[in-house]
């Protein structure tokens, strides 16, 4: 069926890209919008936030929008122009370099090592083109934006290091899950190719937490264990509560890139390690951290993070359904210029091989290089790459579907940390992580459907039953808690006072 598309997939890849992005541009414009005429802070913040520091939040917000927009043309006009040039170039680089080693096309095809390592090479090219598109944006975005508000920590040192580092962890991660997932496809039915990738990526799904939680986080950031001190005890006691096995407290260095806080709950059983950005203990005292944990212990509580394991393996398992029946239509790779063309002159090549090798030989000329000898040397990479922008109609609605669990999750999390036993003052707490990582906090409501996994700081306050009315009558009992607390002090130091004069008078 697919073969008989009266359209080039070429074509339609583009007409897909040029749809996802015009679906952003439309979201951004939204956003953008929005933050022009909602410049006031919303009534229900304005208890907590001062409408100077509201707007001067408000311009960070809006520089990363323009930026998001720019970042957004630039990088899909690139794609664009140079989608079917870049994969072919990229490709023929690869089959050059592997060339050097007085290997020719025909070699490389025969041998399933040469053509499992031009894969990972083509890889890996891709990858580096994309890094030479996205450099430039991502030093204006640290070191422009980020330091013109404020944020950003990050040295050219380790901005450089990230990128190597960043590059050799993708290339030591994918180079396996590459040549098993290539090694299936050219070993398996269409039906065990399906059985075999969902069990493979299943089994990596839930061995990457730790993975990032052992291997790669290190890598990144350094990290410090929490034995005692004020926010231990804290933590130790909501743990208690909480009835949880918690491994490590462990505190990261995330101000060696920028100053915006986060903590997480990692791992599972009895390994789980809490994780404190050190730039949260810098915005929070003990109880605003245990407020934020409680939140990620909700997260635990209500088996978010299996939940979500589950929903990536049927996601992907639905994708490695659908791509089974797309992998081997021809018309993909002719359409992309991978095709009859590239086949047939290494056909032509192999005519001469074989004559030397006296291998009987099939006198169909038009007959792809794989029909003759049950090699598929088309590069299966590139019928994914197609295949996931013809995909796009159907991950946007994943994608949707994920979203909307998330910010489902991020909600029972919240009631999770908010009600008894906890009772924690949350929404304060988010209030000043908000406030100091700057976010725009009265979202357009489509670009947020979109674009957020969390809901904005108002729903989630909405949802815990914080209407304005009840704010205010717990500002008004934390205000008079304060006064009630002054008037004692005063009454104290009063008392000692007099205390002091009596024993001067006895003196
Ligand atoms: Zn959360």
């Amino acid at each position: 069926m697919l073969e008989e598309i009266p359209f080039s997939f070429e074509h339609i890849s583009i007409a897909l890209l040029l749809f996802d992005l015009t679906l952003d541009v439309f979201l951004c414009f939204r956003q953008r919008r929005r933050m022009n005429t909602h410049f006031r802070v919303p009534k229900l913040l304005s208890l907590f936030i001062k409408e100077k520091e509201y707007s001067d939040n408000l311009e960070y917000s809006k520089d990363r929008m323009s930026f998001k927009l720019f970042q957004l043309l630039t990088v899909s006009f690139v794609k664009i122009f140079t989608l079917k040039r870049s994969l072919v170039f990229s490709y023929d680089i690869a089959t050059s370099i592997l060339s050097l080693k007085n290997l020719s096309p025909d070699d490389i095809i025969l041998s399933r090592k040469y053509r499992y390592v031009r894969v990972i090479l083509w890889d890996l090219i891709g990858d580096v083109i994309n890094l030479v598109i996205t450099i430039p944006l991502s030093i204006y975005s640290t070191f422009h934006i980020e330091k013109k508000h404020g944020f950003n920590k990050t040295t050219p040192m380790t901005f450089v290091t990230d990128i190597f580092k960043e590059l050799i962890v993708g290339l030591i991660l994918q180079t396996p899950i590459v040549l098993f997932l290539l090694w299936v496809m050219e070993s398996f039915s269409p039906a065990m190719i399906f059985v075999v990738s969902t069990i493979f990526i299943a089994v990596f799904i839930i061995i990457s937490q730790g993975l990032y939680m052992y291997i790669i986080a290190p890598l990144f950031n350094k990290f410090e264990n929490i034995e005692s001190g004020e926010y231990y005890d804290a933590i130790v006691k909501l743990a208690e509560k909480t009835e949880i096995n918690i491994k490590q407290i462990r505190k990261m260095d995330a101000s060696r890139r920028s100053t915006h806080a986060n903590a997480y709950v990692i791992g599972f059983g009895n390994t789980k390690r809490i994780v404190l950005y050190d730039t949260l203990i810098q915005q929070l005292n003990p109880e605003g951290v245990c407020a934020v944990l409680a939140h990620e212990i909700g997260h635990v509580k209500h088996h978010h993070s299996i939940k979500n394991i589950i929903l990536a393996i049927f996601s992907a398992s639905f994708i490695i359904g659908l791509f089974v029946l797309f992998v081997n239509t021809q018309k993909v790779y002719d359409d992309m210029g991978f095709g009859y063309t590239m086949v047939g002159r290494e056909v032509l090549n192999l005519r001469e091989w074989i004559r030397r090798k006296g291998i009987l030989f099939t006198n169909d000329e038009e007959m792809p290089l794989y029909n003759v000898y049950g090699i598929n040397d088309n590069p299966i990479f590139l019928s994914f790459s197609v295949f996931s922008l013809i995909l796009t109609p159907v991950t946007l609605l994943t994608h949707l579907l994920t979203r909307y669990l998330s910010r489902r999750f991020e909600r029972q999390a919240d009631t999770y940390a908010v009600s008894e036993p906890l009772n924690y003052d949350l929404m304060s707490t988010l209030c000043i992580i908000s406030m100091n990582s700057k976010v725009f906090l009265d979202d357009d409501w489509l670009y947020s459907l979109f674009k957020h996994s969390h809901p904005n700081l108002l729903e989630r306050m909405e949802s815990v039953g914080c209407t304005k009315i009840n704010v205010e009558a717990v500002i008004n009992k934390e205000k008079e808690k304060k006064k009630s607390e002054e008037e004692e002090k005063k009454q104290k130091s009063e008392e000692e006072e007099e205390k002091k004069e009596e024993v001067g008078d006895d003196c």
